[in-house]
């Protein structure tokens, strides 16, 4: 049997090695000359640069991932445990350290507002619930396939008091101070989401860090992409780069395999959409009619060069005065807030020999206007004031480079650039991602952040299980 994976991001690696285990002939065509996708590599002046994910959470996905290959982790890829997870300055000067273990997080919470720490626990309580349901159910399986007896003792999960409503209501029903408040509305930011517009099932994700760790891959999360790479080459997966899918060919209601920019065709028995699901109409001859308010949002990046930043944690957030203005300015009117909050990942931290340069990134809306000079100076002015603000000056002549929507977009073909395909606001987004099947083709399936379960890498990888299940399932019915 033989499958063509159309994309080679996280998702679509996972998925060709998984098929390539169980037997399947696979192809990987990724549009870019190199793989990973968005989980990529940059390195200039010496300095090496992750220029996506920079946290990783649920390492037992990744580590189920190799052991499905019949491989140890440990042998290709070695991860650290960030700790503390995060330092958080505050406009006031306030600055709260939140370290990785739950006892030391209340210590820090009874030290700032004794009586959160009751509503901290229930915000952990209702996320605790939330992944147990998850882990059984939505997180195995594609929407629409039939439960199997197996998820039934998940169900006494149900009902999951507190997580129906709004995620920032929530939070804020169960915490009054207003920092902390401001720490947990930004966990919805990981999926790329609002936390004035998501679900409270959101509160799955402080939750997750908290109980599995938040984690780094010595020598830089591309590691990861490049022992997939290694592997993948190793078993005979065909990967095929600079070579970009233009049609899904088929033979009436079935998908029968691909055809490359160069005119090569593949023939297929499955076909495998790893880039952007929404772009999918475009590949069978359609157009994709696409909103840019269901996306997630985009974000600036600056890679720059100072390594010697007054910074205490591998991961420092600058927030800005107004978080609610913020969204409303990102959500509301789609532009590039005044001021933004600034995220840092400064690696060296943690791993002090390696030569990592220094990651900044502020979320910015999803969009499909152009951003020429002028937007750049300002996202860039707008992202060094809040820096300043929080003691961190960053010069111009440090920034080596700089990542904004459109530039995501065209690097990944992903519409208005937004970095987790729909964005989790309200239930349909959150929970009812774009199946792993297709329903209008057969031999057609999805994998990746823009499908079930959603993005972020660790849910990639479930989407890759869940879809190569599918595929190899229904290829034997
Ligand atoms: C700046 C940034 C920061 C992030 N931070 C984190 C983080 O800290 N933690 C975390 O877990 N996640 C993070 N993420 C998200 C994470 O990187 C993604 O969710 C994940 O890598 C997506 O993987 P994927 O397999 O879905 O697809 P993608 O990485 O989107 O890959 C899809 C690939 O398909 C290719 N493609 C599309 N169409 C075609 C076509 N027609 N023909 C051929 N190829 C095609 C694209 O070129 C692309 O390479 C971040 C992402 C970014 C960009």
């Amino acid at each position: 049997m033989k499958a063509v994976v159309i994309g080679g991001g996280l998702g679509g690696l996972a998925a060709a090695l998984r098929l390539k285990a169980r037997g399947w002939d696979v192809a990987v065509c990724e549009a870019n000359p190199t793989l990973g996708g968005k989980m990529n590599r940059w390195s200039r002046d010496g300095l090496v640069f992750d220029t996506g994910p920079s946290l990783i959470t649920m390492p037992h996905v990744f580590r189920e991932l190799y052991e499905a290959l019949g491989e140890r982790m440990d042998d290709h890829v070695s991860f650290v445990r960030v700790h503390p997870f995060a330092e958080y300055r505050f406009g006031s000067g306030a600055r709260v350290v939140c370290p990785a273990g739950m006892d030391e997080w209340r210590s820090v919470v009874r030290e700032i507002e004794p009586g959160d720490v009751r509503g901290i626990d229930r915000l952990h309580e209702i996320g605790r619930k939330v992944y147990e349901l998850s882990a059984r159910t939505f997180f195995r399986r594609s929407p629409f396939s039939p439960p199997s007896w197996r998820e039934l003792p998940a169900l006494r999960f149900l009902p999951l008091r507190g997580a129906w409503g709004n995620y920032a209501r929530t939070v804020e029903q169960h915490v009054r101070n207003p920092l902390l408040r401001m720490i947990y509305h930004r966990y919805a930011t990981y999926v790329g989401s609002s936390p004035y517009c998501c679900p409270a099932t959101l509160l799955v994700i402080p939750y997750i860090e908290q109980a599995f760790g938040a984690w780094h891959a010595r020598g830089g999360l591309y590691s990861i992409v490049e022992s997939l790479t290694r592997l993948a080459a190793a078993r005979g997966v065909e990967l095929r780069t600079s070579a970009r899918v233009v049609a899904i060919e088929r033979n009436r209601k079935r998908a029968t395999g691909v055809l490359v920019d160069d005119a090569t065709r593949i023939a297929a028995d499955a076909v495998i959409m790893n880039g952007d699901s929404e772009t999918m109409p475009e590949l069978v001859g359609g157009k994709a009619a696409i909103d840019p308010a269901s996306r997630s949002m985009s974000g600036v990046v600056l890679l720059c060069r100072r390594t010697e930043l007054p910074l205490r944690a591998h991961h420092t957030v600058v927030f800005s005065d107004n978080y609610s203005a913020e969204f409303e300015q990102l959500m509301g009117c789609r532009a590039f807030p005044n001021d933004p909050t600034v995220y840092i990942s400064a690696p060296r931290v943690s791993e002090p020999s390696a030569s990592t340069g220094v990651f900044v990134m502020a979320n910015a809306p999803a969009t499909a206007e152009d951003w020429g000079a002028r937007e750049l100076d300002v996202a860039i002015a707008g992202v060094s004031r809040r820096l300043r603000a929080g003691g961190i000056v960053l010069d111009r002549a440090d920034v080596l480079d700089v990542w904004y929507p459109g530039r995501f977009a065209q690097s990944y073909f992903a519409p208005f650039g937004s970095i987790y395909g729909a964005n989790s606001h309200g239930w349909r987004n959150a929970f009812f991602r774009t199946p792993n099947r297709s329903r209008e083709l057969r031999g057609l399936y999805f994998v990746g952040g823009s499908s079930h379960p959603g993005g972020g890498t660790p849910t990639v990888l479930l989407s890759a299980r869940i879809t190569a299940d599918l595929v190899d399932r229904d290829a034997r019915a």
